[in-house]
Formats: C-alpha cells, sequence, structure tokens
C-alpha cells in the first residue's frame, strides 16, 4: 500500500493512552472496539506489515466521519485523518472500496452528487431559489450536503441575507467545492479538478460567504495545500450575519428564550472559532450550554456516512440528544447543515434544533 511517510509515520506513533478511545462518536454509537483512532491506526499498520488485507479494512476508514475529536485529545499531537484520507486513496486506486461507497460514486458520475437524485419538491425549490438570487456580487456556497438534503435551510438563509446585504445570490456553478469527493476518494485527480473549477467559479464574486463550516474549513486547509487560491474574500455565514448585525444592516431583538449551541467540529476545532455562533445567540437571547461543548464538541450526524450507516448515525444523533437533555437544553441551534438535518429527525418530544440562520431570522425587530 502506497501511503506518504507522514501518514505511516502517525498511523505508528501511537502511545497506547487510550485518550481516543472514549471520545469517537463512531465508537460511542456502536459500541464496536473497531471504532476509534488507535484502531483504525493498528488496521493501517497490519496492512502496511502485509498482515491483513486493504479491502478487509475498507469499510472501518469509512466508518469515520473525519471530524478530528481524536486529534484533540492524543497526547502524541497525530492526526489521523491524515492516513484514514490516504488509505482510501489506495482503496479507490486498487477498486477495493465497498459496494456502498461504489454506488455513492456512480451516483454523483450519473448525477452529480453523491445522494443520487433530488427529491421533486426540493428540485423545485432549488431552482425557484436559483432564479430568484441569480444576480449578485456577494455569493452564498450553498455546498453539496445543504443543497441535497436542506434546500429549506438554505431559503431561509437567503431570504435573511437579502434583508441585510443588497446583493446576494446563488450560483449552481460554485456549489460544489469537492468535499464528497474528497471524503469519498482522499485527494485524487477528480478532486483536486473539482475544487479547481468550483474555485475559478467562486472568483467571479467579490465575497464568498460559506453555509457550511466543514466546507469553509476544506477550503481554508485543503485547497490551500493543493495550491488553490482564491482572489474573492472567503466568510463563513455565522461571521457574515454578525458583521450585519454589528453594523445595523440586520435589526435584531433580544429575548430571554434559552439557545443551546451545538458547536460544529469544523468551526471549534479545524477553524478555532468556538465565539461566532454564542455571540450570535447573545445578540437574541441567552446561551445554555450543554455537555462537551467548543474544542471538545461531539459530533450529531454526517450526511454522506447517513446513505450507508443510517442507523449508527442516528444512535450519533441521540447521543448529542441525550448531552443536551443531561443539561436541560430544549432548543439547540445548529452551524451545519448536516447535523441539522439528522438532529432533526431525532428530536425528541419536547425539544427542537433549529439553524442559526432560523434563530436569527425568528428575531429580526
Ligand atoms: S476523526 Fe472522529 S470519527 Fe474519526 S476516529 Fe477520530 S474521533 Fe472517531
Ligand atoms: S490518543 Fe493518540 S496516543 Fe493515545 S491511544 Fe489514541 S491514538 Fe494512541
Amino acid at each position: 500500500m502506497k501511503i506518504s511517510d507522514k501518514a505511516r509515520q502517525q498511523a505508528e506513533s501511537c502511545r497506547f493512552c487510550w485518550m481516543c478511545r472514549h471520545v469517537c462518536p463512531i465508537g460511542n454509537a456502536d459500541g464496536q472496539e473497531r471504532n476509534n483512532a488507535r484502531a483504525r491506526a493498528l488496521m493501517v499498520s497490519y496492512v502496511i506489515r502485509g498482515t491483513e488485507k486493504l479491502e478487509d479494512i475498507a469499510t472501518n476508514m469509512y466508518e469515520c466521519s473525519l471530524c478530528g475529536a481524536c486529534a484533540n485529545n492524543c497526547k502524541t499531537g497525530w492526526d489521523p485523518r491524515l492516513f484514514i484520507q490516504e488509505v482510501k486513496t489506495q482503496i479507490i486506486l486498487e477498486g477495493k472500496e465497498p459496494e456502498y461507497i461504489r454506488k455513492l460514486l456512480d451516483n454523483y458520475s450519473s448525477c452529480g452528487a453523491v445522494f443520487g437524485k433530488m427529491d421533486k419538491g426540493a428540485q423545485q425549490l432549488l431552482q425557484k431559489m436559483q432564479e430568484e438570487y441569480s444576480d449578485g456580487k456577494v455569493l452564498l456556497l450553498a455546498g453539496e450536503m445543504a443543497v441535497n438534503k436542506d434546500a429549506e435551510s438554505l431559503e431561509k438563509t437567503l431570504k435573511l441575507l437579502s434583508k441585510g446585504s443588497e446583493s446576494i445570490c446563488l450560483d449552481k456553478s460554485a456549489d460544489n467545492t469537492g468535499y464528497s469527493l474528497w471524503y469519498l476518494t482522499g485527494k485524487t485527480k477528480e478532486t483536486v479538478e473539482c475544487a479547481r473549477k468550483c474555485a475559478e467559479a467562486l472568483n467571479k464574486y467579490e465575497k464568498v460567504v460559506v453555509y457550511n463550516p466543514v466546507e469553509l474549513s476544506f477550503i481554508r486547509h485543503e485547497w490551500k495545500e493543493w495550491g488553490i487560491t482564491l482572489k474573492a474574500r472567503v466568510v463563513g455565514l455565522n461571521e457574515e450575519l454578525l458583521d450585519l448585525i454589528n453594523n445595523d444592516k440586520l435589526k435584531v431583538r433580544k429575548s430571554d428564550i434559552e439557545y443551546s449551541l451545538q458547536d460544529n467540529f469544523a468551526y471549534a476545532r479545524e477553524l478555532d472559532d468556538v465565539t461566532s455562533g454564542r455571540q450570535l445567540i447573545e445578540k437574541v437571547g441567552i446561551v445554555k450550554d450543554m455537555l462537551l461543548i467548543n474544542k471538545e464538541a461531539n459530533l450529531a450526524g454526517q450526511l454522506i456516512m447517513n446513505e450507508y450507516m443510517p442507523n449508527t448515525m442516528k444512535l450519533v444523533a441521540k447521543n448529542r440528544w441525550m448531552n443536551a437533555m443531561n443539561m436541560g437544553c430544549k432548543t439547540l441551534v445548529t452551524e451545519n447543515p448536516d447535523e441539522h438535518v439528522l438532529l432533526k429527525e431525532n428530536v425528541p418530544e419536547g425539544y427542537k434544533v433549529i439553524t442559526v440562520e432560523e434563530m436569527v431570522l425568528d428575531n429580526l425587530a
């Protein structure tokens, strides 16, 4: 198996402290010993030594959400996502991917999305939004997850942003950052090509507001590493909303409603931003924190994985609800479409989940 020296070194540098064992949201959901960073590294080193076959560890690589909770806790300071993504590339190049991954890649080839064909309602809504918001200097980079699975939230975001800034638009040629292809295949020629095409489309705009922090992190880190640069100014949705509120372009009222932020791992750990979501809550209500917050935040769901391991994703969302319920948090505010969709699908009676933009929209003066 061909992986870089750095990835190999990271897979083999474990000190067996087991600090990663209790933090993996997937292992915590399905109770499987193979679902933590240490176990994944061990499997990779077995393949390197020739005692295990690549195809036999493929499923375990696709059971990782890349949430980085393990890296945040690892005493050796390593990041398992490095070898996991390189191993995925090898799996794809050698044609050893599990059938369910092949199906998602076939969807991508035939419909341009790993999720396959969109349902009719979502398709019509998207088309309506594309027509209504077809022209502007500021682009909302909706991203693959929101476009395919949470179009209603996008509609609310466009409504809100258009109240605050004069020219917001959607552009379907700029919606595919290459994230899902990267998640499934790692850094392949096709992934980099897709990212480059998206960057070209983004550069037609003065400013780009990225809806999904996971894709914002992908642009800031992976794109940069691949030498893909942007002329357009790129900001996250939280930053844009705060800016509009602070500059009185969006007027909000403060109430005594308690909101609990579901920190998204990309904002909290990869973009080092644990404040923007809470600052937005403070503008309109009161912050009530749940268990495991800021950099210790737990994943609440991942939509690509939901396509092939829905039962585990259900348990991941339920575990997160448990963290909220234990602290009496009634209304969760999400920063990412994956977590919004999956927390909503598994919402306990008497509880509520809304997006950051929905919260602001509900509290306009
Ligand atoms: S990145 Fe997240 S899902 Fe993957 S091994 Fe680490 S903690 Fe588990
Ligand atoms: S936290 Fe790091 S060093 Fe400790 S067991 Fe996990 S992978 Fe190994």
